[in-house]
Order: C-alpha cells, then structure tokens, then sequence
C-alpha cells in the first residue's frame, strides 16, 4: 500500500522536515505545498534543502515519485473575470511546475478552478485556454493532476465528463492525469463505497490510466452535498469499511494514496490513521481518546 498524507513544509527543514514529518507516521509517501496553500510567496528551492530530502527519501527506500506537490489553492485557472487572477495563474503553475521538478516530484495536484460570475462551460474553456497559453513553458517531465472536486460555489470538475471536456480542449494531454478525492467525489454524488463503479467511471471517460494521485479522506457530508468538508478516516459518511476497500483495490496499488484529514485536537491523525489502513481493523477510541467528538 502506497500511503502517506499531507505534511507540513517550512524551516528550518523544509522538504528535509516533511520527508521526517512522513516518515514518523510510518507513511511510504507524502503531499505538500511549496509554501502557504493560501498564498504564492515562495522561497528560493535552493534554500529547501531538497538534496537532504532526497537522500533522506532513498535511504528509507521511497521513490521520488512517492512525493506529490499541491498547487495552492488560490490559483483559479478557470476564472476569465479578472484579469490579475488570470495572469497569476499562468506565472505562479509556470513557477510551480518548475519547482515540482527542482523538488524531484512528478506529480503535481491543482484545483481546476472556478468560473465565478460566468458559467460551467465558460470555466471550462477558460482553464483549457490557460493551460494552452502556456504548454511551452511548463516543466517537463512534471505531470498536472487535476483534482475532481465537490462542486461547491462555482467549482469545475465534480464531474469526470467536465473534466474529460477540458482535457479534450488542452493542446498537450500528456502534460495532464488525475487527482481523485474520495470526500469530493462523494459530495459531488458519486457512491464511493462502490469503488469499482467509480474506477470503471474514470476508464470511460478518462481512461485509468490518467489516475495518478487519490485524496482520501472521509467526509462530514451526505453523497451529493456538494460541500467538501474532509472528516477523518471512519468518522464520516463513507466509512472505514469502503475507504480501506479503496486503499487495497489492486487495480490503484500502485497509486499513492494521501490523507488530508482534518487534526485532531492539535495532534496529527494520521499515524493512527494510516496504521488502520494498513492493517484494515478500525477502532473509533484511537482518534476519539485524541479529542474527537
Ligand atoms: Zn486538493
């Protein structure tokens, strides 16, 4: 099981730190962001202390490709309103392919954005035409995981066919996979409990093998909320039962899985959280003894 979540990223270790931060919860893989997932002010990647990181990463035996970076959240490849936020779009994903590559990655998950004040297919078409405008300049060998998302406000991609509908309108597909999120899927209205179905769902529309990276968590929601609020691992509507079914289909074994999972009271649930996965036995009283309602 390729498993891990996401970890903090800032000094004095930076990526050094959450390669240790992963490796403490008995993760073989980890997400972060280059910085604060709510702003684009980056340092430097020569002061992050990635040679550390990757040497650090091979003695405990996890390939590079065990790392994912996530893009922040603020950038919105599918606003067309604003003229600021468009341009920061296509700078910052440049700057950011470019550090997911420096950093070692090859996978980097982004939000495909939100249409605002226009519409769905006016989102859709704006976030293919960013990405057009700047194919040439993206890193090479860094692939752009599109994340499905749950589809609250004026999100796109909740649904496979919108993100198939962007994928076709994109010069260079091969610059782009999948990020699957088990909350959002669930919130936008897919049965993730029947994971199979969801699978066979991407094959049709996407094709499997564009699924590079999956976001589970478990959600506070019912399927269809359109919400996005993740809970912990057997704490929400989906369950430990369908989410360890996710972790242990052999069709995504080789795809790392990330917990985003909210903390519990100030501590970090996923030691607790990836050893229940592994081991496929849940206990409420581990995370409950934590703080959890
Ligand atoms: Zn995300």
């Amino acid at each position: 099981m390729i498993i891990g979540s996401h970890v903090s990223m800032s000094g004095p270790d930076f990526v050094l730190g959450s390669v240790e931060e992963a490796l403490g919860y008995g993760a073989n893989a980890l997400m972060l962001y280059t910085g604060a997932p709510q702003n684009t002010r980056r340092k430097p990647t020569t002061e992050l202390k990635i040679p550390e990181a990757k040497a650090r990463m091979a003695e405990a035996g996890l390939p590079m490709e065990h790392l994912i970076v996530h893009a922040p959240y603020i950038i919105n490849p599918a606003n067309s309103v604003k003229e600021e936020v468009m341009d920061l779009a296509r700078t910052f994903l440049i700057e950011e392919t470019r550090r997911t590559a420096e950093i070692g990655a090859s996978y980097m998950v982004l939000h495909p954005g939100s249409f605002t004040t226009t519409d769905l297919a006016t989102g859709i078409q704006t976030a293919a035409a960013q990405f057009n405008a700047i194919a040439d300049d993206l890193a090479p060998g860094v692939t752009i995981c599109l994340e499905t998302m749950a589809g609250k406000g004026s999100e796109i991609g909740y649904q496979l066919e919108q993100l198939a509908e962007l994928l076709s309108k994109v010069t260079h597909p091969e610059q782009f996979g999948i990020c699957l999120d088990t909350c959002h899927m669930n919130d936008a209205g897919y049965d993730v409990t029947d994971f199979d179905a969801v699978l066979d769902a991407i094959d049709h529309t996407l094709g499997l093998s564009r699924l590079k990276v999956i976001h589970l968590n478990d959600s506070k929601n019912p399927r269809g909320a359109r919400k996005d609020r993740h809970e912990n691992i057997g704490f929400g509507t989906i369950g430990f039962e369908a989410l360890h079914a996710v972790a242990v289909n052999e069709r995504t074994a080789m795809i790392p899985k990330i917990l985003e999972t909210p903390w519990v009271a100030g501590h970090a649930p996923y030691g607790i959280e990836i050893e229940q996965l592994r081991t496929g036995s849940f206990s409420r009283d581990l995370l409950t003894e934590l703080g959890h309602d």
